[in-house]
Parts: structure tokens; C-alpha cells; sequence
């Protein structure tokens, strides 16, 4: 393979213009898959992306932010939100309640702004029913080893890796549902696998025909 070829996210950099409408990305898999190491690359390399800061009642992890890795609420919180219909969707993962704001989600798309939605399958599915334009990526792990490894290494508590590892293969089978598939095994190739999909989407003809209509 040559080192010339520019990776996706060289590509669209140069000549970028919002698209006419932004793409809604779903991204999923199990714990320890790598998501949030792929979703940080993407978010940092590619224009025009935004990540949907979810909702939670669980704690907050060292090194996280309130409003940067989520919205940290209480449960009461939580409850008045899916009650005023504030949530494009939200699930109990793990025992604590996650949920997507859909105000900021409506707002980006209109604005041609992509979003991408960290989000578990339970989530997906109820993304898909109320907005069929969403594009959905599962991330896979090399193997079930691999992923109690990385829980591991990331520093997870025994307790919570058990737990994680219990719920592993109602995520896997999910996987099914997706329109793309990842494999996060070599982490290089898969930031550029993950990239591409983002890319070819934001290629889409009915997001650019401004580039005709101008020619
Ligand atoms: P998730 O967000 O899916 O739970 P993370 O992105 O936090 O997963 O990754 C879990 C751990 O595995 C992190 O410490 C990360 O640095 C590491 N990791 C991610 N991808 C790879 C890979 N391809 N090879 C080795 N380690 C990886
Ligand atoms: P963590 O607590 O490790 O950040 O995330 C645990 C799981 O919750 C991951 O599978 C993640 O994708 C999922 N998750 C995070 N935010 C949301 C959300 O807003 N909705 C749903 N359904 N799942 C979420």
C-alpha cells in the first residue's frame, strides 16, 4: 500500500462546506470495543461532526466532564425528561438510565451539523423507528478476550467488568441490526474503516447536490 493516499478525513477537509442536511450517526458495541477511542479520533479529524452528549444517572468517572461525556442528572431529573418527551430515546444500560437529548440533535441536522450518538442497542432501535435516515455502526472486537482485557487495561472496577462481560453477548447479537460493521482490531485500521463510512455518507448525493446545481 502506498503512504500517499490521503485517509478519508485528509480528504474532506480542504474543500469542506456543510452539507444540506447533517447525517444522525449511531455507533454501538460492547464495553471495551474501543468506541470512544474511534468516536474522539473522528470527532477531532473530521469538520462539520458534533457527539450528542447523552443524559445519565450513573456517576461520574475520573477524568470525565459534566456536559463534555455527559450530562450527569439525578434520577429525579431523568424522570421529568422522559416524562416532557425531552429524550429522541433513552434505556436503562447496566443498570443506570442513559437517554439523547433531541432538542440538540434536530437543531444540528436542520443546521447541517453531523451528529454522532454513542448509544447502546436497545437505544439504536429506538433511534431507527423515529429517524429511518440514521446510519448505524456496530464496533467488534477481535474476541471476547480482548474486550475484558481492554476493560482491564482502561482501569474498571472487578466488579464492574463482571457485569459488563455478563451483558457482552446481548450486545453482540444486536449487531445484526447495523448498516456497517467495524472491526476494532488493529486500532489504525480501524480509525480509517470507521472514517470512511462517516465520509461516504457525507458524499451522499442529496446532501450535495449544491455541488451541481453550482456547475
Ligand atoms: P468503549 O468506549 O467501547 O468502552 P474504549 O474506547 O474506552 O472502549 O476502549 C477501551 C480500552 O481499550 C481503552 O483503554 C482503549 O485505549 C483500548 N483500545 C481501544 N481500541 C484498541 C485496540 N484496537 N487495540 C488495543 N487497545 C485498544
Ligand atoms: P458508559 O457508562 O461506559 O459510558 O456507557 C455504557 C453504555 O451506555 C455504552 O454501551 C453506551 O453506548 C451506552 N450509552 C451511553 N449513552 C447512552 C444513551 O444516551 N442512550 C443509550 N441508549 N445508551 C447510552
Amino acid at each position: 500500500m502506498s503512504g500517499l493516499v490521503p485517509t478519508p478525513a485528509d480528504t474532506l477537509r480542504p474543500s469542506w462546506t456543510p452539507p444540506a442536511r447533517g447525517a444522525l450517526f449511531v455507533v454501538s458495541g460492547a464495553s471495551g470495543t474501543g468506541k470512544t477511542t474511534l468516536l474522539r479520533a473522528a470527532l477531532d479529524q473530521l469538520p462539520g461532526l458534533e457527539f450528542s452528549v447523552s443524559v445519565t444517572t450513573r456517576a461520574m468517572r475520573p477524568g470525565e466532564a459534566h456536559g463534555r461525556d455527559y450530562w450527569f442528572i439525578s434520577p429525579e431529573e431523568y424522570a421529568g425528561r422522559v416524562a416532557r418527551g425531552e429524550l429522541l430515546e433513552h434505556a436503562g444500560v447496566y443498570d443506570r438510565a442513559y437517554g439523547t437529548p433531541r432538542a440538540p440533535v434536530e437543531a444540528a441536522l436542520a443546521e447541517g451539523r453531523s451528529i454522532v450518538l454513542d448509544i447502546d442497542v436497545q437505544g439504536a432501535r429506538q433511534v431507527r423507528a423515529r429517524m429511518p435516515e440514521a446510519v448505524s455502526v456496530f464496533i467488534l472486537p477481535p474476541s471476547v478476550a480482548s474486550m475484558e482485557a481492554r476493560l482491564r487495561a482502561r482501569g474498571d472496577a472487578d466488579e464492574v467488568i463482571r457485569r459488563r462481560m455478563a451483558q457482552c453477548t446481548e450486545q453482540l447479537a444486536g449487531a445484526r441490526e447495523y448498516d456497517y460493521l467495524v472491526l476494532n482490531d488493529d486500532l489504525a485500521a480501524a480509525h480509517v474503516q470507521f472514517q470512511a463510512v462517516i465520509v461516504a455518507e457525507l458524499l451522499r448525493r442529496e446532501r450535495r447536490m449544491a455541488w451541481v446545481d453550482r456547475l
